[in-house]
């Protein structure tokens, strides 16, 4: 997995630098976690999504007090982007109040990757650490549309 601490200044691919293209689309992301909806977890989780039209979706966590209908950041910046006919993107960003950096859990995974297998991923915690990946990188032979293709 390719997880690569951009504010360190290490060298990494070009895809994966952040050199500060990401700024706009990470404070979207810190804006959207104030909506955060968690009162169990207490964890503010904000994404912002931008599309290759250039809008950007943003979400955030719903928690539900049954916890399987619980709604992550990623998913409900996706979602919108989808019901409003959007379904090409080229990089998430996400903010957590956590002090460290998370990365997108498994059901988020692969829902970003039926739209957008190669989307570059930002994610930034309190402490402002930044790190980036791609998401074929963090979900390696992943199933998707053309599993299902009976050619
Ligand atoms: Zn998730």
């Amino acid at each position: 997995m390719e997880r690569r601490d951009e504010t360190a200044g290490r060298e990494g691919p070009a895809a994966l630098r952040s050199d500060g293209r990401d700024d706009a689309l990470v404070a979207a992301a810190v804006g959207a976690l104030a909506n955060a909806y968690s009162p169990y977890s207490k964890i503010q989780v904000g994404a912002a999504l931008q599309a290759r039209d250039g809008r950007v979706f943003t979400g955030c966590n719903v928690e539900n007090a049954s916890f399987g209908m619980t709604w992550c950041a990623e998913r409900t910046a996706i979602v919108k982007a989808v019901s409003e006919g959007t379904r090409e993107f080229t990089t998430l960003a996400i903010a957590t109040s956590l002090p460290r950096a998370i990365m997108p859990c498994g059901a988020c995974r692969q829902v970003l990757h039926e739209f957008a297998p190669k989307l570059r991923i930002v994610v930034v915690g309190m402490d402002g650490h930044r790190y980036a990946t791609v998401l074929e990188d963090i979900l390696p032979e992943a199933f998707g549309p053309s599993d299902l293709s009976r050619s």
